[in-house]
């Protein structure tokens, strides 16, 4: 047994216990640091698994919480309602498009995902319309570990045991590219002839398409492009196929722009948010609809009501934490430092992979940047990836590649001064492997 006791209890996600190294334990936070319990700092440069927005134990966020639980810490969301949710209800459709009114709560992302999924199919069955029980999906999504979300992200290749299990999902190419990409066109192109051909034999009995706009995050940050996103979601619209934005990962910021729908100029009929939506505090999730989809689950009947709920559904605790990140990004003007980032991120991975010829296909948006390192290889991917790690860890950075793709998605209180020596520490790194 090489785990400590403390870990005698503990089942951890996405590790094999047998081989894992020792889990760290930590003790704090504050801003991009956490700390563990030999008093070694560590700096948190995927933001821990993406969640944290204005750094850990960020004090106005953790006053906000304090004063709510307070006040009131949790009260049932149906029949009954409180103003924290009315209020952060509101300032996320005030930022989102236009039309996308309707905000229901859950408390993750996968739970998000769900929602969207049964709101689209009910939307058709509400309508009378049954045999919409297909979902459109890119090949390589990632959506979430509930079965639902499973289904339509299956071929992220982490679900292998649950194969036999799954919704019906028909999957989209997906022409992932980077800078200097010279085939991307002919990529497109391809893909979206496998769509239009694949709408031409199942339209008629799909519900929705559900897809991560820009960056598959979980497959390893793989880009493709506006134009693509935007000739799929034309395709399929003309089908009335219902198109849900997950932007669990990427909403409140990383891509520079809020969300990713007002990047794109699109107004999907779903939004899905949880991730950095209490800025990283509390497990909270929310799904936006139109007035268009809420009108059809409206009668004098319940048969047509939407008959899915969570015990913590709009939990007050979250929603205070999610007000107050909506105001750090005003009062600090979040998404011009999030500007000052990418640029940095531009500039020093210009140097790193001119400096390192393993880095290759470079690329950056927003909060996001990311490489690979060509190792040439596949087989051993994993090893270098955990390799990497360990590395990282050992030059005091938390980052987890994927696979062969190293990428930093930092808290954006992260100075100037923290991240050039990041990215002088990953140098460091890369010319020793
Ligand atoms: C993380 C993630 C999810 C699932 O969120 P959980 O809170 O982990 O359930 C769904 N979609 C995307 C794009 C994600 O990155």
């Amino acid at each position: 047994m090489n785990q400590p006791s403390m870990l005698n209890h503990v089942w951890q996600p996405y590790t094999q216990p047998q081989t894992a190294p020792p889990s760290i334990e930590i003790v704090k936070g504050s801003g991009i640091e956490i700390t563990d319990r030999q008093g070694r700092v560590y700096w948190d440069l995927i933001s821990s698994w993406w969640v944290n927005l204005h750094g850990h134990a960020n004090p106005k966020i953790a006053q906000a919480i304090s004063d709510q639980a307070k006040q009131l810490e949790q009260v049932i969301f149906a029949g009954f309602v409180h103003q924290p949710a009315i209020d952060l209800a509101e300032q996320i459709c005030d930022l989102l498009p236009g039309p996308l009114t309707r905000v229901f709560y859950s408390d993750n992302g996968s739970t998000a995902v769900e929602v969207a999924m049964k709101m689209a199919y009910q939307y058709w069955y509400n309508q009378g319309i049954k045999k919409r029980k297909l979902y459109l999906a890119f090949e390589g999504d990632y959506h979430g570990d509930t079965f639902g979300a499973m289904s339509v992200g299956r071929s992220s290749g982490y679900y292998e045991p649950f194969a036999d299990l799954m919704l019906p999902v028909k999957f989209i190419p997906y022409p992932e590219t980077w800078p200097g990409d010279e085939q991307v066109e002919e990529k497109e192109e391809k893909a979206l002839a496998h769509l239009k051909q694949l709408l031409e034999q199942h339209a008629h009995e799909t519900a929705a398409l559900i897809i991560e706009p820009l960056i598959q995050c979980a497959k390893g940050m793989r880009f493709c492009r506006p134009e693509y996103i935007q000739a799929v979601v034309e395709q399929v619209r003309a089908y009335d196929i219902l198109v849900i934005f997950d932007e669990v990962a990427l909403g409140f910021g990383r891509t520079g722009e809020m969300f990713v729908c007002n990047k794109l100029n699109i107004t999907p009929d779903f939004v899905c948010l949880s991730k950095g939506i209490t800025g990283g505090f509390m497990p909270l999730s929310a799904t936006i609809t139109t007035d268009k989809v809420y009108q059809t689950f409206l009668s004098d009947s319940y048969a047509t009501a939407f008959s899915h709920g969570h015990s913590y559904a709009g939990n007050p605790l979250g929603c205070a934490a999610g007000l107050a990140s909506l105001k750090i990004f005003k009062d600090e003007n979040t998404l011009s430092k999030i500007q000052q980032i990418e640029s940095i991120h531009r500039t020093e991975l210009k140097r790193l992979s001119e400096n390192n010829p393993v880095v290759t296909c470079v690329r950056v948006m927003g909060d996001i940047a990311a490489f690979n390192v060509n190792v040439n290889q596949s087989a051993y991917q994993s090893a270098v990836s955990i390799q990497l790690r360990q590395a990282f860890l050992a030059q005091g950075l938390l980052i987890r590649p994927i696979g062969d793709v190293v990428y930093l998605m930092p808290p954006y209180c992260i100075t100037e001064a923290q991240l050039y020596e990041t990215y002088e520490k990953i140098n460091r790194v890369l010319a020793a492997l």
